[in-house]
């Protein structure tokens, strides 16, 4: 079956802006869990790593679940949310939904967060160092990637910037794409239907095969915007202001304080075993035709977004200083290309 794609075009030259950011990685997963401190009670939520995109909505309904340890009125309880990226927003809602009062903190606006940034495909890599540590969070993991998978596809044609559309992954083996597509992908399998093998012709790649299947793409650039006025629709209340210490957290007026300050929880909770991961996107205009996304491996993909397309290009351990080190730094460009255009 010959597939009319309209090739990509990619070089150095291309690009017209660079982002960069940095991931809340924690190497044992996010952190959802109650924690007491006087007459106040935090819920962590945080530490989604290169995956709090795909997860917000799945880590949040186990963050709420937690309410029911909390000695609280089912609804109208006064509730404030630090953070408004992607989590933040999605805990925030979810806390709506449940008919409570929220209020969120933020010391960033929204299109200055970690999650503006995404390139928020749906596939919830780099949470954990590698796979899950054991059965148990790997189960939680799934649970909550179904979860919040089921939220997002609900949201299709809603105009909120998310919808359905086709991703490819080239390689000259068809054994390595689907050995070597990760654990994720093949975890989370029955989430991106659809799945065929292409050969020569039928697909523009520079590659001998390309594997094509459905998947989410949620466009940042409208989908946090639209959360927001979601949320302030539903009454919230957005307050930009620095949470500077856990002493004001506790001089918060809410009693119940849900922490979704992403990488921001190692400064604020003293939490060390948040080690951030930087990552960095390079944008090209969007091109006529090219609605689809490519992934090459985890870390380097092409994502599709109404005002750009996006080339993430990076997993950066070793630094949490947002520098850009300049147009095509790790070379990285003419590998996308080398792989995508023949
Ligand atoms: C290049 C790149 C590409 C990515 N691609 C994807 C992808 O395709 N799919 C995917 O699922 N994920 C992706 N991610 C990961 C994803 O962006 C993160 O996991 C996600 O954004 C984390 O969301 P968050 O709400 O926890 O944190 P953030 O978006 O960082 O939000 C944190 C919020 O907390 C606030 N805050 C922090 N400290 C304080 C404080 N002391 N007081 C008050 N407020 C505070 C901030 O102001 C902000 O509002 C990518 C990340 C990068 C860098």
């Amino acid at each position: 079956m010959t597939v009319a794609l309209t090739p990509l075009r990619v070089a150095p030259d291309l690009v017209v802006r660079e982002t960069v950011g940095v991931r809340p990685h924690r190497s044992r997963g996010f952190r959802v869990g109650l924690e007491v401190m006087g007459d106040t009670r935090v819920v962590h939520h945080y530490g989604h790593g290169g995956g709090g995109f795909s997860l917000s909505w799945g880590t949040g309904e186990i963050a709420l679940a937690l309410l029911d340890d909390i000695d609280a009125p089912p609804d109208r309880t006064p509730i404030a949310v630090l953070g408004a990226g992607s989590v933040g927003l999605a805990t925030a809602r979810l806390l709506q939904e449940r008919g409570h009062e929220v209020e969120i903190l933020t010391a960033d606006r929204v299109d200055g967060t970690t999650s503006a940034i995404a390139g928020a495909s749906w596939y919830p890599v780099g949470v954990f160092a590698g796979a899950p540590l054991t059965e148990v969070s790997g189960r939680v993991f799934e649970d909550a990637a179904r979860r919040a998978h089921a939220r997002f596809a609900d949201m299709v044609d809603a105009g909120v910037g998310v919808r359905w559309g086709d991703e490819y992954v080239p390689d000259n083996s068809p054994d390595r794409i689907e050995a070597g597509h990760g654990w994720v992908f093949r975890r989370l399998r029955s989430l991106y239907p659809g799945g065929e093998l292409l050969e020569g012709d039928a697909h523009p790649f520079a590659t001998r095969y390309a594997f094509r299947y459905r998947t989410l793409f949620m466009d940042a650039s409208i989908y946090l915007p639209a959360q927001l006025e979601a949320f302030v629709a539903a009454g919230g209340v957005l307050t930009h202001r620095r949470v500077h210490t856990v002493d004001q957290v506790r001089a918060l007026p809410q009693d119940i304080v849900f922490n979704c300050t992403g990488a921001g929880a190692r400064q604020l909770f003293g939490d060390t075993s948040l080690t951030p991961v930087r990552g960095r996107l390079f944008h090209l205009d969007p091109q006529p035709g090219v609605d689809y996304g490519v992934q090459i491996d985890d870390f380097r993909y092409v994502v599709p977004r109404q005002n750009a397309l996006l080339l993430g290009t990076s997993w950066e351990p070793e630094g949490t200083e947002l520098v850009q080190e300049g147009r095509d730094a790790a070379g990285v460009i003419p590998e996308i290309r080398r792989v995508t255009q023949r």
